[in-house]
């Protein structure tokens, strides 16, 4: 039943947007620092700090793990709560120096159960960015849950409302093929459904490619 709902949605959202090829990002490095930017704020905010770490010319683990703080904070100032983030940055940082000896290559062959554990053991890293990062930088088959998943599928009754990520995670992982291609783009459709659709007040439900499901 929820394998056969899921599909559906994500065809119904595949037509309706087309496919959207995420996450922008040159490289594993860059798709992993915006990830952390992008925490409660939007991605035009992310790619104007994205913008200033490439035109420093810092954009990459060497340069900017080596940056103070205060200048790193400096660059990503367009994406809010920029001392945190630089802070958070280099908790990362820290993170990738000590267990990886600073070789994303390294972090990246990782496996995928191990990693995970090593991305969540980082301060002010929870289980969105950590999966963006196994999804999007490394490519594994992890789906990743936010507001949006959880709001569009309690609207259509596909879970009860006290689901946390685990759940909702485990719905969509054990329901699909473990397909990283599909998590990308099921995930990248649901936010496109969250942002001009499925609004926190007043949802646009009669124009939505979900309408009537
Ligand atoms: S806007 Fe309405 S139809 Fe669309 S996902 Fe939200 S609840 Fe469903």
């Amino acid at each position: 039943m929820a394998h056969t709902q899921l599909e559906e949605i994500y065809t119904r959202l595949y037509t309706h947007f087309g496919q959207q090829q995420w996450w922008p990002g040159d490289t594993p490095f860059e798709v992993m620092v915006g990830a952390v930017l992008t925490q409660n704020t939007n991605w035009s905010n992310v790619e104007k700090a994205i913008d200033n770490l490439k035109r420093a010319g810092v954009m990459s683990f060497e340069r900017l793990s080596q940056l103070p703080v205060a200048l790193l904070a400096e660059y990503i100032r367009p994406a809010g709560y920029y001392n945190i983030k630089a802070g958070r940055l280099r908790n990362l940082f820290s993170m990738i120096r000590q267990q990886y000896g600073g070789s994303l290559d390294q972090l990246l062959e990782e496996e995928t159960e191990t990693l995970r554990q090593a991305l969540l053991s980082v301060k002010g890293i929870g289980q969105e960015t950590a999966d963006s990062i196994l999804l999007y930088a490394a490519g594994r088959p992890v789906f990743v849950v936010d507001a949006y998943t959880y709001r569009i599928l309690l609207r259509h009754d596909l879970i009860p409302e006290d689901f946390g990520y685990g759940e909702i995670q485990e719905l969509f992982m054990d329901n699909l093929s473990s397909d990283a291609g599909l998590f990308n783009e099921y995930h990248a459709l649901l936010v496109c459904a969250g942002k001009d659709f499925c609004k926190k007040t007043s949802p646009k439900c009669a124009d939505c490619p979900l309408h009537g499901l």
